[in-house]
């Protein structure tokens, strides 16, 4: 052991001697250089990976995760497979008729997405699946039709209070605001018999579309998984091993992440043709009339729908590609670069984009190695499989790999759509959060090269706006919402139109997305650039202070929820002032640190490496090993996803959680248990604090 750290102190000291950070950032600067990246691999890239459609589990996924195998390899990265077993959905029929008051005739539905004169990828489209939703529950349902908007808590409030009844209809909701399996769960909840989601032209649709614009055809569907769950629904908490435990469909049933009635999802042309024979009301909204279909109506009725879906659950067999390059001086602290590969179609932005940009990052890599570069920490590649059908290849890895996790990794950086457009788009724990303003200062924004990612990004939001991970997005999910891991969620562009669609593929891509793949270019220069840094900065590039003003903030918008009901924030305030003054405390040591002279650095081996573990091991501090009530898989409690939107962001959910249930139930336990609540998240920030300041009590 003793040994073990002098050799690490050893090392430490020649690293600043010889290899300080004037020649890290000469390495650095080269790898974002225009000399060092490559557009044209960056589009080869991404047109091998999308030619044909490459579900979770299908023969062309497995030959796309052997070409990113065989691709890292090349650039010298060892790499392997990391193979799971898992439970997930495919269809096996479906049908959906309308029938409309009389003389009319019904209508059937084809739900098929069209291919278009010319379409270069029209011999495999008949591979794409039929169009369903992952998870979604087998049956019929038969009901009149009811406009549910996008299928909010407040838009039922919104259809109760018009007098409309739900309870025995079949919804019709459009996609937008909230998490797709959510829309389902609501509709349940309010006593639908199934769910329909549509593409609505308003928000997807233009006068002309794909191919002859970015736009969504008429025929086009948002396909997608309705599991509001995170991991293999069979093997919650554990990793789906070939031979493992796993629970019963029914206990899957009755874990509430999975809805009890049957859903599709449909294109703008059906949902346009449903919405003309709803009647009734006028829908309480956005000035829905003009364009399409006409005014929307809520109903119910009078058209009847139709649906049936039926699917099949199979265990199946998944494959996380993973490249590791060791780092040089402390190889048992990882940097994590996470992108998934499987895609509901072909994939070109979702998540393909990023899959390419990812090979780009480690191309870029094997040529710094070349000019005699080696990272100092080790720097994991991990290409996710089964991230659509809910997040299944990162959670089951993260829960197979937790103890090693938990006490060696850095940081993980995410990229799932890495391009659908313009515009620099980030999320990030707080503590990334000046890590990530100076690296979009150092790439050139690859749609106007005159500056810098960072100038257009404040002249577009006025400031560096960076969001939060409470959301269950993507792949940083286990490790920021489970084991406490820092990250960040790297793209550009927002949502775009084709997104989960047939046509979201690399004609799209290269006609819309990103014709000259410089914004590919740009993804990889920034995301490896954070990494490099992360991998190479002496003292690890944290600052917490970000983060204390963060939790102020989200402290604020809890206080007008919480004072008249007899609950106190005080415990809570008293801890986010701790952690404020830790975090000040440790910027100072860091400054000192730095400032010092090469006799006091001298030393640093272990000084470095205890302050570094403090900085590292302060986001796992917020992680609570009960969990979330009611969703124990969701340790942090910071950051978690909405109940009601799997989707949306939320600060101390747990909180929220009991506070919306109090609200509810109006009893002395229920206020209790919030205030409960409060305690809990003040215990966790003192335990950041505490870890900050790495002295005992
Ligand atoms: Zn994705």
């Amino acid at each position: 052991m003793l040994k073990a750290v002098g050799f690490i102190s050893v090392a430490t000291s020649i690293y600043f001697l010889f290899l300080t950070l004037p020649q890290n950032s000469f390495y650095h600067s080269l790898f974002i250089s225009e000399s060092f990246s490559n557009n044209e691999s960056i589009s080869h890239h991404l047109y091998m990976l999308t030619r044909r459609p490459h579900i979770a589990g299908s023969e062309a996924n497995a030959e796309a995760a052997a070409y990113v195998l065989s691709t890292l390899t090349s650039y010298g990265v060892p790499s392997h497979i990391a193979p799971y077993y898992t439970a997930l959905t495919y269809p096996v029929s479906r049908s959906l008729t309308l029938t409309l008051p009389p003389p009319q005739p019904p209508l059937h539905f084809t739900l098929r997405q069209e291919i278009y004169d010319g379409d270069p990828y029209a011999d495999v489209a008949g591979e794409v699946e039929p169009t369903f939703h992952g998870y979604a529950k087998s049956g019929s349902a038969a009901g009149p039709a009811v406009y549910v908007n996008y299928g909010r808590v407040e838009d039922y409030a919104t259809l109760a209070g018009m007098g409309v009844n739900v309870s025995g209809a079949v919804v019709l909701a459009r996609y937008g605001e909230i998490y797709r399996g959510d829309i389902v769960l609501n509709a349940q909840a309010a006593g639908a018999v199934g769910a329909l989601i549509y593409t609505d032209r308003k928000d997807y649709g233009g006068e002309k579309w794909f191919p002859d614009d970015k736009w969504m055809p008429p025929s086009g569907v948002q396909v997608g998984s309705v599991y509001t769950g995170a991991g293999d629904p069979t093997t919650p908490g554990w990793p789906s091993t070939e031979e493992c435990e796993r629970i019963s469909e029914e206990e899957v049933e009755e874990s509430g992440e999975v809805p009890l009635i049957p859903s599709l999802p449909i294109s703008w042309a059906d949902g346009e043709a449903i919405i003309r024979s709803i009647g009734g009301q006028v829908a309480d909204e956005d000035g829905r009339e003009g364009k399409g279909a006409g005014v929307y109506r809520v109903g119910p009725g009078p058209g009847v729908v139709n649906l049936s879906y039926q699917g099949k659950q199979v265990i199946t067999k998944i494959e996380n590609v993973i490249g590791i390059i060791q780092g040089g001086v402390e190889p048992d602290r990882f940097v994590i670069l996470g992108n998934h590969r499987d895609a509901w179609t072909f994939g070109a932005a979702d998540p393909n984009s990023g899959t390419a940009c990812l090979l780009e990052v480690a191309q870029r890599m094997w040529k710094l190695q070349k000019k005699g570069w080696k990272p100092r920490r080790t720097i994991i590649f991990c290409n996710w499989d089964a991230e659509e059908y809910g997040l299944i290849g990162s959670v089951e890895w993260v829960e197979e790999n937790r103890q090693m996790l938990e006490s060696r990794a850095v940081a993980y950086l995410n990229v799932d759509v890495a391009v659908a457009g313009a515009g620099f788009d980030t999320s990030a724990t707080p503590q990334l959060d000046e890590l990530l303003v100076q690296s979009a200062k150092q790439v050139l924004d690859p749609d106007n090269s005159s500056q810098t990612i960072y100038d257009s990004w404040i002249s577009l939001t006025n400031s560096a706006e960076i969001g939060r991970l409470g959301g269950a997005g993507s792949d940083y999910s286990a490790f920021v919402q489970h084991i406490g891991v820092p990250s960040a969620d790297i793209a550009f562009g927002g949502s775009y139109p084709v997104y989960h669609s047939m046509y979201d593929d690399f004609v799209w891509m290269s006609k819309f997305g990103d014709p000259m793949f410089r914004r590919h270019a740009a993804v990889a220069s920034i995301w490896g650039l954070v990494a490099l840094r992360l991998a190479d900065d002496v003292i690890l590039p944290f600052n917490y202070l970000s983060y204390a003003h963060e939790l102020q903030k989200s402290v604020k918008q809890l206080e007008g929820q919480v004072l008249h009901r007899g609950l106190t924030l005080v415990p809570m305030i008293n801890s986010i002032n701790e952690f404020k003054k830790a975090a000040i405390h440790i910027n100072d040591e860091i400054k000192a640190l730095e400032a010092g002279s090469w006799t006091a650095m001298r030393k640093d081996g272990q000084e470095v490496s205890e302050l570094n573990d403090r900085l590292m091991m302060a986001e796992r501090a917020f992680t609570d090993p009960e969990g979330l009530k009611g969703r124990p898989w969701y340790k942090h409690l910071i950051y978690a996803p909405a109940k009601h939107n799997d989707y949306g962001s939320t600060s101390f959910p747990g909180i929220s959680d009991a506070i919306e249930k109090a609200k509810s139930l109006n009893t002395t336990e229920s206020w209790h248990s919030a205030q409960h609540e409060i305690w809990r998240v003040s215990r966790v920030i003192t335990q950041a604090s505490l870890c900050l300041k790495g002295d005992l009590t």
